[in-house]
This record gives C-alpha cells, structure tokens and sequence, in this order.
C-alpha cells in the first residue's frame, strides 16, 4: 500500500512487502543497523559486474549494505570512454578508497554470447564490440571449442580484459603512484553452481600494471 500519499498502486506491494520483513529482519539482528548505515558508507569492495539478474554482487559475496560499492552493466565492460564507469571508479578509489576493485563475468554471460553471435540492435552490437575483438584474437583457441565452451572460455577472457583495462584508468594509476593500497582482481561466477572462482589476475602496482597492459594472453 501507498505509504506516501492516498493512491491506489499496488502493482508493487509484494515489493514493499518483502522490504517490510527484510528490515524486521536485520534489527531483529542489530537494532540500531539503519542508524549505522545512515551515517556513512566505507566499503572495502567495488565490484564491477554484469547486470544479469542472476549476479547480485551482495548476496554472492554474503556481504551487508554498506560492504560493497558497485558498478553494473551488460557484460561487466570497462571502457574508456563510458563517463558513468570512470566516474563510478574515481569516486570508489578517491572519496571511498575502497581496497578492492572486483571485476566479475559469469560463465554463460548473454552478452558474450550475443557478442559471439553478432546480429543485435545496434547499440547492444556497437557496446558488444571489444568482446567480438577478444573471440576474433582467440579464434586458433576457440576453434578447439564446442560453442558452450567458447562463450565460457571468452566470459574469462572478457574479465582479463576488463582487468587490464580498469589498469588504464586515470584514477587508478594515480592511486598506484601515491602508495594507496589498491588491488585490481578479476572473478568469475558460476550461476550454475553459484561458485566465485579468482582468475588470479591481481594487479596492486604500477610496474604489475604496465607489465599486465603490455601482456599477450
Ligand atoms: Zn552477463
């Protein structure tokens, strides 16, 4: 039911319902959690993932409100000239100075799929570009592959390369050349399984970084 004013949308009451027994639940737990999370947010975490409905960043990790800053869109991309993903990055590394940048893909990612496929919309096609990139450069690679594979073998690739790219990042570079602690992983989830894999790809320097960027994988 409308809380705010006297209209008759209940399209979304089971919605508001579950947001009822969600907070019943957490100062069941803690009762003063909410005054906690209202006075500010100090993430370790900035995870940077795909916008499937089937990855939620907190859950996966079993973290809290408040533990995890996060970034999301189709197919966990980094690109240099996306102002919302340079943005969202400055501001976890300069004001949040978060510890961790997690990049995480999915094994099964529609969007490496569709990139594998070609033939979208044109600007679902134009954002799937670099994917498109990877799956041509690997092509020897993929040829050994049955097309499951391939599109989970490129949903690795694809984190590697968000990796190496969240490495080109101004905020991230200056961070390095600072001294902040600042490490650079890329993850893969398995909604199969539900499983967080590391792709041991860390990156926490510059000299790591310039050597990661020039790297043929
Ligand atoms: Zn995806």
């Amino acid at each position: 039911m409308c809380t705010k004013c006297s209209c008759t949308d209940h399209s979304l009451d089971p919605l508001f319902e579950n947001n009822q027994r969600w907070i019943d639940g957490i100062i069941s737990e803690d009762p003063e959690f909410f005054k906690k999370l209202a006075k500010q947010q100090n993430p370790e975490y900035f995870w940077i993932g795909c916008s499937d409905s089937r990855v939620p960043a907190n859950e996966i990790m079993g973290l809290m409100p408040g533990e995890v800053f996060v970034h999301r869109n189709v197919a966990n991309m980094v690109n240099s000239s996306d102002m919302n993903c340079l943005t969202v990055v400055q501001y976890a590394v300069e004001i949040l100075k978060v510890k961790h940048i997690i990049v995480t893909g999915h094994y099964g990612c529609g969007g490496v799929k569709a990139a594998i496929e070609g033939n979208n919309p044109d600007m679902i096609e134009h954002w799937l570009r670099p994917i498109r990139k990877y799956y041509q450069r690997a092509s020897k690679e993929m040829a050994q592959l049955t097309k499951q594979q391939q599109v989970d073998r490129l949903c690795e690739i694809n984190v590697i390369e968000q990796v190496r790219n969240v490495c080109h990042i101004p905020a991230v570079r200056k961070a390095w050349e600072k001294g902040q602690h600042l490490e650079v992983h890329g993850l893969i989830f398995g909604i199969h399984d539900g499983r967080l894999q590391n792709l041991c790809t860390t990156i926490d320097n510059l000299a790591d970084a310039e050597a990661f960027v020039m790297r043929e994988d």
